[in-house]
């Protein structure tokens, strides 16, 4: 691949960007905010004033946008896909709803062009070292086409099924993040507030059956782990707003699916109640100040 389109230049599209163009690839880049804009231009991107300049001429689309609302403005009310060559690729890597996912996926499916909701686990500093999963939906063959990119941006790509099943897995598995942030933070708090120290019950507890992901990597109480949101104000990281926004889907793809999620439910009401309190632009692992004095 020698020149790709990128629209989306975020938290996490701006670093993913950067590592394709630091293994040699050209990106025309779009964002709708300005302040993205120079800096995706400061990296050495061809910024571009609209979404239908960005893919001309180009091998393949990359798409990281925040919500359905922005995915489907930025592909129907462009009509990007008569824009687009035939036979060219998009990876669409926001996540969304599979709804909205396979409506973009059927279009551009119509329009002879290869798709895949490909959505991502790890995060920012994932998306800065090139260590993304790539969780995607879609056909063998076009994942095939996307893997030279998969490899700069990341070190997991999973197939989870046909188109739509990207988004699906990456819900299921936010839902599961959310249960246990949730369950880690207020652990921990039990213990503090009965006389252990945080940093010690953390290690008791990774390294017994009670051990996760939470508890592993980004430990939610200040202090206790050095490099994670917990021990920077809150700051950085993947937004209450975000994992909100997730929770509403899954909780939307539980009740279109009659699936029980009373966990999942629970965990959604906590966030929600979160962004209530203005705290939609802290990071996810802050419902630990719910537990905190
Ligand atoms: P972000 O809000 O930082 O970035 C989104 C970018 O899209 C912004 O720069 C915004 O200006 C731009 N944008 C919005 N609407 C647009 C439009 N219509 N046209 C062009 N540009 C538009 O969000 P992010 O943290 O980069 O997340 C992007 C996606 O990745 C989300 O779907 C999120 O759920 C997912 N995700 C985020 C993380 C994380 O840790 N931040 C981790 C995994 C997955």
């Amino acid at each position: 691949m020698k020149k790709i389109g990128f629209i989306g230049l975020g938290n996490m599209g701006l670093p993913m960007a950067k590592n394709i163009i630091n293994a040699g690839i050209e990106i025309n880049a779009f964002d709708k905010s300005p302040k993205a804009q120079e800096k995706a231009a400061s990296l050495g991107m061809n910024v571009k004033n609209t979404v239908n300049e960005v893919v001309k001429d180009i091998d393949a689309l990359i798409t990281m946008l925040p919500n359905d609302k922005a995915v489907e403005n930025v592909f129907f009310e462009n009509n990007l896909f008569d824009q687009m060559d035939q036979y060219s690729l998009i990876i669409e890597s926001s996540t969304i709803s599979p709804e909205v996912s396979k409506k973009v996926s059927e279009k551009a499916i119509e329009k002879k062009i290869s798709i895949l909701d490909a959505p991502v686990s790890g995060g920012v500093k994932g998306a800065e070292l090139g260590t993304l999963t790539f969780i995607v939906g879609g056909i063998k063959e076009d994942i095939e086409k996307g893997y030279p990119l998969f490899k700069i941006m990341g070190d997991k790509t999973y197939h989870a099924g046909p188109a739509g099943s990207g988004q699906i897995a990456k819900l299921c598995n936010n839902m599961l993040l959310a249960i246990h942030m949730c369950g880690t933070a207020e652990t921990i708090s039990l213990g503090v507030r009965n006389g252990l120290d945080p940093r010690v019950l953390s290690e008791i507890m990774k390294n017994s059956s009670g051990g996760n992901w939470s508890l592993e990597k980004y430990n939610p109480f200040p202090g206790v782990m050095d490099g994670v949101p917990a021990s920077n104000n809150y700051l950085g990281g993947f937004l209450n707003s975000l994992m909100s926004k997730d929770l509403n889907l899954a909780e939307d793809l539980a009740k279109k699916s009659k699936s029980e999620a009373p966990m999942g439910k629970l965990a959604k009401q906590i966030y929600d109640e979160l962004i209530k309190q203005g705290l939609g632009d802290l990071d996810f692992s802050s419902v630990q100040k719910n537990y905190m004095d």
